[in-house]
């Protein structure tokens, strides 16, 4: 399928997980896609060989950084921004420069990478943020600081729909629940907690993931912005 063919796509946090199934997918449907990594230079100079997309190594937490590569990757038919982590752990003992770390990935780069790849983008334009439920639903302690980052992504999202909309650029927010990667693997600490309350009582695919993230920043989706869209297996329902 060459739904993309033409689009020009950069992906932030590419080489691994649910970032490394949107680039294989997106690559496979015709976009050339650049994607960043941080320290995986390994995995992603063999996903780049494997999909014909370029890896280029830029640090999420660098809002400079960030900003000049999706200046110097435009002008971007797609934005993915996909990089982030969680601090896990007793909010009274954690190391307030991790936090801070955290919310550079999580929630600057999200929106400095946004509003710089909205500068050149051409009409019709996506924008497309991966959140998660947690932005919803938080159910176990020492998780704060991420529930918090991925809760601001809906305002992002809600915001920059109204600046974007009348050059019919969208931006939307992807939800993931429990998905199976190396920050969450299925037979992790994470399995009978959340599969206990789940519908489908099992992990995510990064690929089911990224199949939502090609529909938002393909052609039918042209009329949904400034939107949350969950994947989660009931987590949060
Ligand atoms: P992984 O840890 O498996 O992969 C993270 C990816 O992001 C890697 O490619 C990594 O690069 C990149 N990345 C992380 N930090 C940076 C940084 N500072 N600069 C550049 N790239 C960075 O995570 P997942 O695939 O599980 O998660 C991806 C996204 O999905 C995150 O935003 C996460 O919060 C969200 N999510 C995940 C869920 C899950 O259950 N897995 C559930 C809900 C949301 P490198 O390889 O170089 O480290």
């Amino acid at each position: 399928m060459a739904a993309f063919e033409g689009k020009s796509v950069l992906v932030l946090g590419g080489s691994r997980g649910i970032g490394a199934a949107i680039v294989r997918r997106l690559a496979a449907d015709g976009a050339a896609v650049t994607f960043t990594y941080a320290g995986s230079r390994e995995a992603a100079e063999q996903l780049a060989a494997e999909t014909g997309s370029t890896a280029v190594q830029t640090d999420s937490a660098d809002r400079d950084a960030v900003i000049a590569r999706v200046r110097d990757s435009g002008p971007l038919d797609v934005l993915v921004v996909n990089s982030g982590f969680a601090v896990f752990g007793d909010a009274l003992e954690q190391d307030p420069d991790a936090i801070d770390r955290l919310f550079r990935v999580n929630v600057h780069a999200p929106y400095h990478a946004s509003v710089e790849a909205a500068r050149q983008m051409p009409e019709g334009g996506r924008i497309i943020v991966i959140g998660s439920v947690n932005g919803d639903r938080m159910p176990v302690p020492g998780m704060a600081s991420y529930a918090v980052s991925k809760s601001a992504l809906q305002g992002l999202a809600r915001g920059l729909a109204r600046d974007f909309g009348p050059r019919g650029i969208t931006i939307n927010v992807v939800q993931p629940g429990p998905i199976d990667t190396d920050a969450n693997p299925e037979n992790g600490p994470m399995k009978e907690l959340p599969h206990g309350f789940m519908a489908i009582k099992r992990h995510g695919r990064p690929e089911e993931v990224a199949g939502m993230v090609a529909w938002l920043a393909g052609p039918e989706a042209g009329f949904v912005t400034g939107a949350m869209h969950t994947i989660d297996g009931a987590f949060g329902a």
